[in-house]
């Protein structure tokens, strides 16, 4: 049985799934560059025919959508899957990777940019064929981001370590997975998705292969701030519940340093210390409402997660697919 395995593994389908929003500007290098290692893949032997290159315009603005649907025409290896809206990159990976799940082996995802080095993906599938259900893309350095992207990834990096989220660290979500991982995130029922959390959660036989990353080569990060804050704090929120355990020992401290300025301000009336002054008393009422409406704050990012959890929303909608 095992043997029949590990012989399945051998020259497997492998679908390429590549999430793009207003990537007009880099998809006609992409689309050449990608399908120039497909093809020397096949020729090699190392994946099968039937594998494909699967973009999947998340809702983009401008001419992404007819340009994956020319390069399906040119040539049958390129596939799409054009969402109804824009539901950024976490969803849109999610509904290329369950779309091809049924159809390959192993799936790929990777950026539009080519950020990620595909010259690895020999590695992944090596490591595919040996028995890996997962293999992660780890950056070697990262020099090419800027200082600011670099500082805030690190900080966050520790950050989920102490809240207990088992991360892989400098990974982002170029990665391969296998047809047992991909029917394990199935059914993952989540909207807060965040996948860099919940791949490591599925387990399996894993490894590592390390890239460096290059720079964007073309058009502007579709990642803004805005868009890296709502990622990090789904990757905090949906993993652990620290942040509500936290509230209950600030509140715990401050309590009890509340009683030991009331002991105090009590010596000082029936001693009459010179009490502290009136700028004082506004900075701990500041001090303190700022606290509540923190403590406030984030029991509502869990309440209404909580919300659009229990609605139970389709993830995606897709309007249209090529194969
Ligand atoms: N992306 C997406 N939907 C979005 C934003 C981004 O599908 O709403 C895609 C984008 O086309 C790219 C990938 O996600 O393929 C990563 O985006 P980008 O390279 O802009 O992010 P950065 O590398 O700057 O973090
Ligand atoms: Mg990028």
């Amino acid at each position: 049985m095992e043997m029949q395995k590990s012989e399945e593994r051998m020259c497997p389908i492998i679908d390429i799934v590549i999430p793009c929003y207003c990537e007009e500007e880099v998809l006609p290098e992409t689309s050449r560059r990608i399908l120039e290692k497909l093809m020397s893949l096949i020729e090699k032997g190392m994946i099968s025919d039937n594998s494909r290159i699967m973009f999947v315009d998340d809702g983009s603005k401008d001419r992404t959508w007819e340009l994956i649907e020319a390069y399906h025409k040119q040539d049958p290896h390129f596939g799409g899957i054009k969402l109804a809206h824009n539901r950024g990159h976490q969803h849109a990976l999610l509904a290329g990777l369950m779309s091809v799940r049924d159809h390959c082996d192993a799936a790929i995802s990777m950026d539009a940019d080519l950020q990620d080095d595909i010259n690895v993906v020999d590695e992944f599938i090596v490591k595919y064929t040996e028995g890996c259900e997962i293999v992660y893309g780890v950056r070697k350095a990262r020099d090419k981001d800027t200082f600011f992207k670099r500082s805030t990834a690190l900080a966050f990096y520790r950050f989920m370590e102490k809240l207990g989220v088992q991360t892989v660290n400098n990974h982002a979500d170029y990665r391969l997975m296998g047809n047992r991982a991909l029917a394990a995130l199935s059914s993952y029922r989540e909207v807060n998705l965040y996948l860099r959390g919940i791949v490591p959660s599925i387990g399996y036989k894993t490894d590592v292969v390390y890239y460096d990353r290059a720079e964007r080569f073309a058009g502007e990060s579709k990642y803004p701030l805005k868009k890296m804050l709502a990622l990090a704090i789904d990757g905090i929120t949906s993993f652990s519940i620290k942040p509500l355990e936290l509230i209950f020992s600030l509140g715990v401290m401050i309590c009890v340093l509340s009683v030991l300025a009331l002991i105090y301000g009590l010596l000082a009336a029936i001693f009459t210390w010179p009490a502290a002054g009136i700028v004082s008393l506004i900075g701990c009422f500041w001090l303190l409402g700022g606290i509540l409406l923190i403590a406030l704050g984030i029991v509502g990012v869990y309440v209404g997660k909580t919300y659009q959890e229990a609605k139970d929303r389709p993830r995606y909608i897709i309007e249209k697919e090529l194969w």
